[in-house]
């Protein structure tokens, strides 16, 4: 038998609780309704994905793919106008004018921000691609911290608009792809996930980039997609959230990395009660939802943190967190309350 065949069944006699609803209504902070214009808004009706939200206890939901021209942005807010007062859409940067648009480009893609809003963004998305792929208009890759982009940022903070940044991606993406490698499954299967350094820039240069450009915009509110970008090490998250107070993260696709892990993120989630929003990432899908949930709210051991067969970033399980009321509702809601859906 090969080793990628092997399928061994938890002899555990553990309990199995199932959590239907959340404990307190959720707002989902990181979400899609599809990129930049596919998926669940052409498959699904607003009610269909509504009626999901229902069955799940989720009353908000964050869009992250409205993108930066007006007919993606307003294809989304026009799907959305009929419940409009349950949903949020961020707009995106245009990384591609740099090369057109040369040295004007960071104003250009500043004043953008305010024209995004006012069509309807109420937030900007910054997406891996900077940091990794991103160029300037001499070819050159741009890093995370780059100052000729500060007017982007500063403009961020003066029209209002968080900030939701995933740059980087799992550590072990920048590690070489050999028997060593823990997400070596997963990258086989997404192999254009594999951002081994060099040639890429260190996974740390640009966690570092991100804490640097998060210090320097006080002023600016910015969430760190998937556990600040760095589940695998939830003391640099934390010094980090200490160091930056107009900063938060959002727990989206991470149960794994944090349920492998229990002790320390129990800690970690009562400790930073008020800087962790929810949310589910991979669109509005209630049993996804509900296994966020049993992981958040009980104690229930050794569980698939995927709803799939094999747990899609590596092969462990993952452990509940049974994590306090008053937690949970800042979690679930109060978090989102204070700097989204105010
Ligand atoms: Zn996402």
């Amino acid at each position: 038998m090969e080793l990628e065949n092997f399928r061994p069944q938890s002899k555990l006699v553990t309990k199995t609780t199932l959590v239907d609803k959340p404990k307190f209504p959720a707002i989902d902070a990181h979400n899609h309704l599809g990129h930049f214009g596919g998926n669940a808004i052409e498959i699904s009706t607003l009610d269909e994905v509504c009626d999901e939200f229902d069955k799940a206890g989720i009353t908000h939901y964050v869009d992250l793919d409205g993108g930066w021209g007006e007919d993606v942005l307003q294809k989304h807010l026009d799907y959305l106008a009929p419940r409009a007062e349950r949903f949020q859409v961020f707009g995106g940067v245009d990384w591609a004018k740099w090369a057109e648009l040369g040295d004007s480009f960071p104003e250009y893609a500043a004043k953008r921000l305010s024209v995004q809003k006012s069509w309807g963004a109420q937030g900007l998305k910054i997406w891996k691609p900077f940091g990794l792929h991103v160029k300037d208009h001499k070819k050159m890759l741009v890093k995370v911290d780059d100052p000729r982009l500060d007017p982007i940022w500063q403009a961020a903070g003066e029209l209002d608009l968080p900030v939701l940044a995933h740059v980087a991606d799992p550590v072990a993406f920048f590690d070489p792809i050999d028997a060593t490698n823990e997400r070596w499954e997963e990258i086989g299967a997404n192999p254009d996930w594999a951002f081994t350094s060099p040639p890429f820039p260190p996974f740390i240069h640009i966690l570092n980039g991100l804490r640097n450009l998060v210090k320097r915009h006080a002023k600016t509110t910015f969430i760190g997609a998937h556990v600040g970008c760095y589940g695998e090490n939830l003391g640099w998250v934390a010094k980090m959230l200490d160091e930056c107070p107009n900063y938060y993260i959002d727990i989206s696709a991470r149960t794994g990395e944090l349920g492998r892990q229990p002790y320390t993120a129990r800690k970690f989630f009562i400790q930073y009660a008020d800087r962790i929003l929810f949310g589910l990432d991979g669109g509005p899908d209630v049993d996804g939802y509900r296994l966020v949930y049993r992981f958040l709210e009980t104690d229930d051991e050794y569980f698939n943190y995927n709803t799939g067969e094999i747990p899609g970033q590596g092969r462990w399980y993952a452990y509940g967190l049974y994590l306090p009321d008053d937690v949970l509702e800042k979690i679930y809601r109060r978090n989102a309350e204070k700097i989204l859906f105010r």
